[in-house]
């Protein structure tokens, strides 16, 4: 106690790190919903971050996929500096330089036509929904209150009341009702009972192509193929949720192009921010998006103008192929490596491009929790899955010495 005044007001000693005061503020004074691991980071550049003592780790996380392009990539950071000295927000009440660019240069990567954008990638799933829902109506001619959607067992779209109505983790849905109606859930991978779900009121199936939350569950061969043609012979919207899948972290730019597949509907988020601020996105052609007309559908920030220029230049980013093509080469090798892993602690390790689920047989915290200390920060995903989505942009050797704190983690 005499220890810890000394520290609070010389704000010297050691009784208590800098970490351990500003853990305690977060826990007292935010909402437990989270249970991060016990760093504080305080500045970060490329793929490595530094925390408030000084000590460096090298970030496997990537923020979720939204940080493809590494911590404050300089074209990043100038593009939004750029910005940020003209116009930041408008509100889309008034039209502003960046934002017709944009939804054309985003749609033409995506082979799309149109484009809504959103903030965050719950929004734009619920922005997905409901495109789906009055397309439906207004198109396909469902019945009114008729439309179901088809999502997936296992699946992650987000924190809303009404995407946690059709989750199948009770952590995620418990004590959260009443549910939003519409939905149906079948098993990720399971093409005969996605058939057997689908009929007249079927207008849409939602999917990941990666299950990403789940544990970077990669489908069985041919399944996205197969919701494409369900898809299509059903004459419902196929809604691929790319959120963390897409932007280069398969080694496409797409996760659908592993199967060459181009669903109705992109869904995206995440690394569309750069890592740098929240940026979603629904991207349809225009027989789609052309349902809504003024007042239906909004947001104050969706397209803003620092969006957009941050947008912009991901989009540029990710035009010329380099960072699909280094995910690639890097992942393979970053795969080739997990599969040489001599543990008996590995039970599997499952994904494409820079990004793959490690299954453990001892709980994953555990491990991330010794990577912290060697300074490499993962996260598990459920109980025995240590996730690795570093940023596209790390460096070969960085990668590999990764693997080999990850290999001495697993003892
Ligand atoms: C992260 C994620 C979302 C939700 O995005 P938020 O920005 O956290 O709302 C939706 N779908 C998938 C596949 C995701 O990985």
């Amino acid at each position: 106690m005499t220890a810890n005044m000394t520290d609070a007001h010389t704000g010297r000693g050691t009784a208590r790190s800098r970490t351990e005061r500003l853990r305690e503020l977060s826990e007292t004074y935010s909402a437990r919903n989270y249970h991060p691991l016990p760093v504080v980071i305080a500045e970060a550049e490329d793929s490595w971050v530094t925390d408030v003592e000084g000590r460096r780790y090298l970030d496997l996380l990537s923020a979720y996929s939204a940080l493809n392009f590494g911590h404050r990539h300089p074209r990043l950071v100038a593009a939004a500096k750029r910005q940020l000295d003209r116009l930041t927000l408008t509100s889309r009440a008034f039209d502003h330089d960046t934002f017709g660019p944009f939804c054309k240069e985003l749609a033409e990567l995506a082979g799309m036509e149109m484009v809504l954008p959103m903030n965050s990638g719950a929004e734009a799933v619920e922005t997905a929904l409901k495109t789906a829902r009055k397309w439906g109506y207004e198109v396909k001619g469902v019945p009114p209150e008729q439309a179901t959607i088809i999502a997936f067992t296992e699946n992650f779209h987000g924190r809303t009341t009404t995407v946690i109505s059709f989750s199948t983790d009770p952590d995620a849905r418990a004590s959260y009702g009443p549910y939003t109606p519409g939905f149906r859930v079948v098993p990720y991978g399971d093409l005969d009972a996605l058939a057997a779900a689908m009929d007249e009121s079927t207008v849409g199936v939602l999917v990941e192509p990666v299950q990403g939350e789940a544990g970077v569950i990669v489908p069985p061969d041919g399944f996205l193929t197969g919701v494409r043609r369900l898809c299509t012979e059903r004459g419902a919207l196929m809604m691929a949720d790319e959120i963390q899948s897409g932007l280069g972290r398969t080694g496409r730019t797409f996760a659908c192009e592993h199967e060459g597949v181009v669903p109705d509907v992109y869904i995206l988020g995440k690394a569309l921010g750069g890592g740098l601020l929240p940026v979603s996105a629904v991207v349809s052609s225009r027989d789609v998006l052309g349902v809504f007309r003024p007042g239906q559908h909004g947001s104050t920030f969706g397209g803003n103008a620092l969006a957009c220029a941050v947008g912009r230049e991901v989009v540029a980013m990710l035009r010329t192929g380099e960072y699909q093509e280094r995910s690639a080469r890097l992942g393979a090798h970053l795969h080739e490596r997990l599969r040489a892993l001599p543990s008996a602690l590995v039970r599997e390790v499952r994904g494409r491009g820079l990004w793959a689920g490690v299954e453990v047989t001892v709980p994953a915290r555990e491990v991330c929790a010794r990577l912290m200390e060697m300074g490499v920060l993962a996260k598990e995903t459920h109980v025995h899955t240590v996730r690795i989505a570093p940023p596209l942009t790390i460096s070969e050797t960085d990668l590999d010495w990764a693997v080999d704190r990850l290999a001495e983690a697993l003892g």
